[in-house]
């Protein structure tokens, strides 16, 4: 069976297609849990230590600057008599019922204040008014949906991540303003929660009459299907941590996710554009709404563009400007973004448009009022990419390597005493990495890094020179009573490589993650420690992934980069012995390829055919899809005549069983593959190490 499941969806994070997809049952949302209790059974309190450093880190933030609360409450119109958005099983696919915790008027010790502080703006909610004619639906998915009034309807910017949450904010809209035809609809760019609910706003049919113009940024649709496909099982699986998606919501666990509290997991649809914006810059007028679009690839994402309504004095940064320090890298995984070209492109948004525009509004939180404050926060964020660039390489210049720049980049105060300039998605950590990481790769030029032992190999050696197991814990536990977390993950971790089985060593480790998780600021490094934690106590989290992708969007992916996945599928161990050529014929799309299997590889090349081809397939590229998605065999194809065939067909047989169908749950962490036992969850004290306080 030809499984596509593990396709990617790239979102300014970027979201698995499978908990997305449609139909039976969404992923459980996790149970909202008593503010002061931990969800889980091991988990612990903020030690005195993370207490200490929280309470340091309160006092050196800008909290005397209330305009985001401002801000983010000016224009309110109304909110919805509902906290969560289901889909048409009933399953619940958008919950903010279970952040409500937010609401509480605490100060969480367990989360970050300035995290907190960003979590609570998120639980911005409802329908807001930007200016006249101008409105954002807000808090009803990871993305805020936003309208433009033209003469006769709207025009619709960014249709978030599933079909449901964008349906339920234009119900909402049309409730309140009345209802209006939708003439157009803006993709600001290639990430998932920009686009994937288009069905819920717009109709295919009236798109194809001619009524509905879609208009996106150049090399929108390569993009939005071919970013991260190669390595999407590992991506997957690597949201478990940065998204922390089977994290419980909680002061403990899941705690916002910076750009918004979450990411909804509805259906994810694509409908392709029907204006591409070719130049780099271009004036468009759509029912009676003139607007200037500035296409910025290579920033926020591969293909993005800003837009300026010049009539209404009104900027759209679209992803590029938000109030948060953005992902040079994102923990995911993905290629390096280029963080000077970011930061060129938002110093030309501000000379060409931002020294008169009066109102400025973008897909993440909240607009931004009074050209003052535009070219405040336009000249900030245009300086805070400069500086993580400019300042990382200039350390790297003069020695400093990828794995200690993160322990001496500071952000001039200057930057950091903006609340806009926080890191809420990237980190001032993970960011000096990714440039040094961008320019010099992996390496830190030092032979020991090189081609070192795999981590569980040189393990033993530790653990043995350090005088086994019971020395480690001995001194770990130490470590962690000092609150000197860094150097107990050092020690720990040796010994849970070397003993994956050792559960009092993981539980302590676990521990220690989890001090680590609540000092920090940016939900992604959080969320990666926390579930660090839960999956050293608990194994792998269970929760349900549903087993297919959006038709839409395997329908809209090439031919080629579905040829191209089946390489990286193919087991080279079970391809070993084999050697054949076919060719690949679609007529429909007038598309040819040969594929070639030699020396345990698949390759292919498009435009070409082989003369002494094995075997020939002659199929529509229509027909195509349903094997694709994994819903027909192309044996099945075959026998009714929809696809035809001549030569050996015997080799179609042989690839399909050199295919292997990834796993999102591969282990991760030293012996979490296996639930722990019974009495390894008894075996720990349950119980505060350190009372929570408000
Ligand atoms: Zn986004």
């Amino acid at each position: 069976m030809n499984k596509f499941n593990q396709l990617i969806l790239t979102t300014c994070l970027l979201v698995p297609l499978p908990t997305l997809a449609a139909g039976g049952p969404a992923a459980p949302a996790a149970p909202a849990v008593a503010s002061d209790k931990h969800f889980h059974p091991k988990g612990k309190m903020p030690s005195e230590h993370t207490l200490k450093v929280l309470e340091a880190a309160r006092k050196d933030l800008p909290f005397s600057d209330t305009r985001d609360f401002d801000e983010e409450k000016k224009g309110f119109i109304a909110a919805p008599d509902f906290w969560q958005i289901k889909n048409k099983d009933g399953a619940v696919i958008w919950d903010m019922e279970r952040y409500k915790f937010f609401l509480e008027g605490k100060d969480f010790p367990s989360i970050h204040p300035s995290l907190q502080r960003q979590s609570t703006l998120n639980m911005n909610y409802g329908l807001y008014k930007v200016m006249e004619g101008v409105y954002q639906v807000r808090g009803f998915d990871l993305a805020n949906m936003s309208f433009v009034k033209g003469d006769t309807g709207w025009i619709i910017f960014d249709p978030l991540t599933a079909e449901e949450t964008a349906r339920a904010a234009l119900e909402l809209v049309n409730e309140k303003l009345g209802k209006f035809p939708v003439k157009a609809v803006v993709y600001s760019h290639s990430h998932g929660d920009h686009w994937g609910g288009v069905r819920g706003v717009i109709d295919e049919a009236d798109v194809r009459a001619g009524k509905v113009e879609v208009i996106a940024p150049r090399d929108f649709m390569l993009h939005t299907i071919s970013e991260n496909v190669y390595a999407g099982n590992a991506m997957n699986r690597r949201l478990f941590y940065q998204y922390g998606i089977l994290l419980p919501a909680s002061p403990f666990g899941h705690a916002g996710q910076g750009l918004a509290q979450n990411v909804a997991s509805g259906n994810v649809t694509l409908i392709a554009p029907t204006h591409v914006v070719e130049k780099d810059i271009e004036e468009l007028t759509v029912d009676g709404v003139r607007m200037i679009f500035q296409n910025t690839p290579g920033t926020e994402a591969p293909a993005e563009m800003n837009t300026y309504f010049p009539d209404k004095k009104l900027l759209w940064m679209a992803e590029n400007v938000t109030g948060t320090f953005h992902n040079i890298y994102t923990l995911r995984g993905a290629p390096v973004r280029d963080a000077l070209r970011w930061s060129k492109y938002i110093n030309e948004a501000l000379h060409l448009f931002g020294k008169e525009a009066e109102v400025m509004f973008a897909s993440h939180h909240w607009p931004r009022w009074g050209n003052e404050r535009i070219q405040e926060v336009l000249r900030g964020q245009r300086d805070l990419y400069a500086n993580i660039n400019n300042q990382s390489l200039h350390l790297a210049n003069q020695g400093v390597t990828i794995n200690q720049v993160h322990n001496v980049y500071k952000t001039p105060k200057g930057i950091s005493d903006n609340w806009f300039n926080r890191g809420y998605h990237g980190s001032p950590q993970h960011n000096s990495r990714a440039v040094i990481n961008r320019f010099l790769g992996f390496w830190d030029a030092n032979p020991a890094t090189l081609i070192p032992l795999s981590p569980a190999d040189s393990a033993p050696l530790y653990v043995e020179m350090m005088g086994g197991a019971k020395k480690i814990m001995a001194k770990g536990k130490e470590l962690h009573d000092k609150g000197d977390y860094m150097n107990a993950q050092e020690i720990l971790n040796k010994l849970v490589l070397a003993e994956p089985q050792n559960q009092a060593a993981k539980n302590l480790l676990a521990d220690v993650y989890e001090q680590i998780g609540y000092q920090q600021e940016d939900p992604g490094l959080r969320n990666s420690y926390l579930a660090g934690a839960f999956e050293l106590r608990s194994g792998i989290p269970e929760g349900e992934i549903v087993d297919s992708s959006g038709p839409d969007v395997v329908r809209a992916m090439s031919t080629e980069l579905f040829l191209d996945f089946l390489g990286i599928r193919m087991d080279p161990d079970k391809a070993a012995d084999m050697a054949f050529t076919i060719n690949l014929i679609t007529p429909d799309n007038g598309e040819k390829f040969i594929i070639e299997l030699s020396n345990a590889t698949l390759t292919n090349i498009e435009g070409f055919q082989a003369e002494d081809a094995d075997l020939t397939i002659t199929i529509n590229r229509t027909d195509l899809e349903p094997v694709m998605m994994g819903v027909k065999t192309l044996e099945a194809q075959i026998a009714d005549g929809t696809a035809k065939v001549e030569g050996d067909t015997s080799v179609i047989g042989k690839l399909a069983s050199t295919l292997v169908v990834f796993d999102p749950r591969f282990e991760i962490l030293p012996g979490t593959a296996a639930k722990p036992t019974e009495e390894d969850l008894t075996d720990y004290e349950v119980g505060p190490v350190n009372v929570s306080g408000e």
